[in-house]
This record gives C-alpha cells, structure tokens and sequence, in this order.
C-alpha cells in the first residue's frame, strides 16, 4: 500500500521562505530562459525563440543553451527575421546539421515553416493558445497550440519529418502527456515577473500550470504536493492545486525554484543532513517524515 504522505500544515510558510532565499541569480545563468531574453526582444520573436527553446528543452540545462545558441548562430543571431525573411529552402540548408540530442535540424526547418504559415495568415501562437482555452480549459489552448504546430502547413502540404509530432505532445491525448516543454513556453509569454517575458495579455497568471519536469515531479512528490509517482497531466493539474493554494494570483512562481533546487544540487533528493539542514521545506519532507531534528 502506497503511504500518503502530506506537508505540514505549516508548509506555505516554508516555501515562502524557500522562495525568498532562493539565489535566483545563481541559477537564472544556468536556465534556458537566459540565452531566450536576448532573442525576444518584442512579442513576436519572444513567442519564435521561446518556442524554439522550450522545444530543445531536453537534457541537462547546460547541453539546452548550447543548442540555443548554436540555433540561433544560424538563424545570424535574430530567430525572427530567420522566420520571416530568410526562404525555407535556405533554413533548412542551415539548419541540416544541427543535432541535439535526438532533435535533428530537419524538424526544427519544419518548424519554422510552420510559424512562418501561422504568422502569414495573422494569426500568433498566443491567439491559437487563448482561442482553445477560451473553448475549453488550459489543457484544451495547450492542444490546440500542439495540434496546429505539428499539422503540415497546407492539405497537401509536405508531411513532418520522422519524430516531429511527438515534439508537442498535448495532454488530451491519449497518453495524457504533461506537455512540460509547451507548459514552460507558456509560462514564460505569460508571467511578466522577471525571469519570463510577459508577452502574452489574455491568459491571467493564476491559470497557469506547472512544467512538470523530473526535478519538479521529484520535489512536488516528497512534499506532498502530489501521491502520484508518474509523470502525467493528472499530476501537473495536483500539484498545480496544490500551489494554487498557497498563492492563486501567481501559483508557477514558485515553479523556477523548485526545478533549480533540483538543477543546482541544493537538493541531493536523499537525506544528507549537511545539505538538508537549511532546507526551508524539510520538516514536509517525505524523507525526513518524523525526524524532526538532527539523525
Ligand atoms: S530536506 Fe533535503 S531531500 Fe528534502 S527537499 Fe530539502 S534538500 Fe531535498
């Protein structure tokens, strides 16, 4: 039998505090959205280079702003004019060689020519996110940017490269993915709190959900944010309850500090008293449950 384990009543005050010591300096030079600021420098080339990077966004963060740079020495430094100026057939042949990953430069081509159809017809990937959360919930505006990115540009259209579509998975589907990478770039158009880029003016901030990475997952479950063990939308919607609780205006604030908490070694995820010791959050700490003082 699975032991539910729950934080303490005191917990919001404990994340609070783990909020307000957290060194985000520190760790904004080792997250993606460091090399994506410099990119986005109005609202459209924020949503081009963030939608480029959160689709990178796999690996450890080092090996992802390297790809985004790489990126963006072929696109010469500016992502939107790549999109809008320079001609498919010239994208592709600067992006054949690029790899990150099991990424490959064929897939991220087909990308741009999708964003090039979507902003030739006047649409912007915030109007197709907001009009399909406007026809059902969060879920649905995040299926609805999937379903538009990964559908050839034309009926006849050439097809997506091999692995594409699985690039944006929508949690509608089947497999009820968490769609981190797409729920990362949404974080990031809306919140206008620094770090993120607050492009984005029709979806309020307390209608976000959290980007449920490994090191989130971890942390959320030995909090107690979350019983279920595996990653899924089920999960990103308890733990994002969860934090909704503790601020409804802004609940995914606390989202960079507990990813980076995992990212930078302030958690070694095992009991390590030398570590664990200043933890704001250790008295819910599912390892440390019932211990309360030094082992
Ligand atoms: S108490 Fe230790 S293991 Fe638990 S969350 Fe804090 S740093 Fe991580």
């Amino acid at each position: 039998m699975v032991r539910v384990h729950r934080p303490t009543p005191e917990f919001a005050g404990h994340l609070r505090v783990l909020y307000d010591r957290f060194p985000f300096d520190r760790s904004l030079a080792d997250d993606p959205i460091s090399v994506v600021r410099p990119l986005a420098l109005d609202p459209r080339r924020g949503e081009i280079a963030g939608i480029f990077a959160a689709t990178l966004a796999i690996g450890n963060t080092t090996a992802i702003r390297g790809a985004i740079g790489r990126l963006a020495d072929a696109a010469d430094g500016d992502l939107g004019s790549f999109i809008t100026t320079i001609p498919s057939v010239e994208r592709r042949k600067r992006l054949r060689a690029f790899r990150h990953r099991w990424i490959r430069g064929d897939q991220l081509a087909y990308l741009s020519d999708r964003l090039e159809a979507i902003y030739a017809s006047d649409e912007t990937l915030e109007s197709i996110f907001a009009n399909g959360m406007r026809d059902g919930g969060f879920a649905d505006g995040l299926d609805a940017l999937a379903r538009r990115l990964r559908s050839p540009a034309r009926p006849r259209g050439p097809r997506p490269p091999r692995g594409y579509r699985a690039l944006f998975p929508s949690p509608l589907d089947p497999s009820h993915s968490p769609a981190k990478r797409l729920t990362l770039f949404v974080r990031w158009m809306v919140r206008a709190r620094y770090p993120d880029l607050g492009y984005w003016h029709t979806v309020p901030t307390g209608e976000l959900r959290v980007p449920l990475d490994h090191h989130v997952h971890w942390i959320a479950y030995h909090l107690g944010l979350t019983q279920r063990r595996t990653r899924s939308w089920a999960t990103v919607e308890e733990v994002t309850r969860a934090l909704r609780e503790i601020d409804p205006i802004d609940p995914i604030r606390f989202d960079f500090v507990l990813c980076h908490t995992g990212i930078s070694g302030d958690c070694p995820k095992e009991r390590d008293l030398r570590i664990c010791g200043p933890c704001a959050v250790r008295p819910d700490c599912r390892l440390w449950h019932g211990r309360r003082s030094a082992a």
